[in-house]
């Protein structure tokens, strides 16, 4: 495909080439030759009426001699490198420019026909056999009380103009070979603008399409070209990005699954085999429990983000009050605070306030962040939940003087399956997934969340969601 586009173009070019050439070899040559001899026709008609008002004029009216004339006729034969006659109108020579006078030889012109010109002045041929190569001939007649006495003819050879003609047909040739190679120039432009970033653009795309979605190329223009190569790039690196992404993913889950499998197989042989006496199985069930709830809440968590993807942006919104849903989901973590007596302390704004969201989903978004700030606190400490309305925004924040997040991993939380460091100790069934959860439900409802955190200090975490219009439901 390649070499056929650059081919193409050549011949497109050579096609020009030839076709400029026949125009000039056709159209250009017969429009000059038929321009030159009207031209030369047109002077020589001029100087045949003056002839013929003049010297032929006299000599009909017997005012000057034979060979005065003769000498002005041979005068104008070089003059005009052409032969001049004065013949009567019944096709007698009178005069000849070319041949001395000789009365008693006359030489007539059989079948000379005056009206031969027809409409125009002038015509072109042997001139009723006398001569032997082409001519251009007029003829102006001469006058005398009204009554034509003969014409002044003059012959031009043809070959004169034909000569003319190709002389100026050379300049037209010349100046189409500098044309033709002066439009090398767009050639040159072709192939660099066109040719070459499309080689480079097809060269790419078959790296892409043979799974080398990491080949980069440059195209060096900011015209179409490069914005398509441009385009490209940018698509190929969001792909290998993706692939990348794709990969970590499966990785993470395998490694997240890999390991409470691992203990759970490992605890049950042990059992099995004895290693571990009855006494103690209530213990290690117990382990294998948490790590099967484990198990269950990653499963759970990898559905909620498939679904959330697969679905894209479907949301099933409500009107509600965010203040009671608050309210439950501090509740449901009763028994978890109660174990480590940590308080949860609600500041909400007014007794009822109503919001437009999905009422599931951002159940899932509270649950999710007071399970983190229950998890990352210390024993007898508070979390506040606090609820303010601003510019038409509802803004929800869960605070606790936990472990707080390490400056570099804040931006870092929001990943799938990102746990700090920080926090591997104090969370042994954390999964990373909750965050990215509760940022997508965010970001599908156009709401924003944020974190502040200062390492041993504590974290606050704050999502927008918007006021129930009062004309709506
Ligand atoms: P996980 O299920 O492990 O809690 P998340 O996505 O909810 O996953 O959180 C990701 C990481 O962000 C946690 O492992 C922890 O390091 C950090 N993090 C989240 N919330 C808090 C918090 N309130 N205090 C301290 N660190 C937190």
């Amino acid at each position: 495909m390649r070499k056929t586009l650059y081919l193409k173009f050549l011949l497109a070019y050579f096609i020009f080439g030839f076709f400029g050439f026949i125009a000039v070899a056709t159209f250009v040559s017969s429009m000059t030759m038929e321009h030159l001899t009207r031209e030369k026709a047109d002077a020589l008609y001029k100087e045949a009426t003056l002839i013929a008002n003049t010297y032929a004029a006299d000599l009909y009216n017997n005012e000057t001699s034979l060979d005065a004339v003769k000498k002005q006729l041979d005068a104008l034969d070089t003059y005009l490198s052409a032969t001049l006659w004065i013949i009567n109108p019944s096709g007698r020579m009178i005069l000849d420019s070319q041949s001395p006078v000789d009365v008693e030889n006359e030489t007539v012109i059989s079948d000379f026909n005056p009206t031969v010109t027809g409409s125009s002045y002038y015509t072109v041929g042997n001139f009723f056999g006398g001569f032997t190569e082409e001519q251009l001939s007029v003829f102006a007649p001469i006058t005398s009380g009204y009554k034509v006495r003969g014409y002044v003819v003059i012959h031009y050879p043809m070959n004169n103009l034909i000569y003319s003609c190709n002389s100026l047909l050379n300049i037209s040739y010349l100046m189409l070979i500098v044309l033709f190679l002066l439009s090398l120039i767009i050639l040159i432009f072709f192939t660099e603008m066109v040719y070459l970033p499309l080689r480079k653009i097809t060269e790419a795309t078959e790296q892409y399409a043979s799974g080398n979605m990491h080949y980069e190329f440059q195209v060096e223009s900011e015209d179409e070209m490069g914005y398509l190569a441009a385009s490209l790039n940018y698509m190929a690196s969001e792909i290998a990005r993706s692939e990348d992404d794709q990969k970590k993913f499966v990785a993470n889950v395998s490694h997240d699954f890999r390991s409470p499998l691992t203990s759970i197989k490992g605890y049950l042989e042990a059992m099995l085999d004895g290693t571990i006496p009855p006494e103690m199985h209530e213990k290690y069930l117990n382990i294998v429990l948490n790590e099967t709830e484990r198990l269950t809440k990653l499963t759970n968590s990898l559905l909620t983000l498939n679904n959330l993807n697969t679905r894209g942006m479907m949301l099933d919104k409500c009107i509600f009050d965010i203040n009671r849903i608050i309210r439950d989901t501090a509740a449901s973590f009763e028994g978890t605070c109660r174990q480590k007596t940590i308080a949860i302390e609600l500041i909400l704004t007014s007794d009822e306030l109503f919001v437009n969201a999905d009422v599931g989903k951002i159940q899932q978004v509270l649950y999710n962040l007071l399970d983190n700030a229950i998890k990352f606190s210390h024993r007898d400490s508070i979390i506040k939940v606090e609820t303010t309305e601003k510019h038409n925004k509802i803004f929800v924040s869960v605070k606790d003087s936990g472990i707080g997040i390490p400056k570099d991993d804040l931006k870092l939380i929001w990943d799938r399956f990102y746990k700090s460091d920080l926090s591997r100790g104090k969370d042994k069934k954390g999964t990373g997934l909750g965050l990215s959860i509760t940022k997508e439900i965010i970001s599908a409802h156009g709401e924003h969340i944020n974190v502040i955190s200062t390492e041993g200090v504590g974290s606050e975490f704050i999502f927008s969601l918007p006021v129930a219009d009062d004309n709506e439901d």
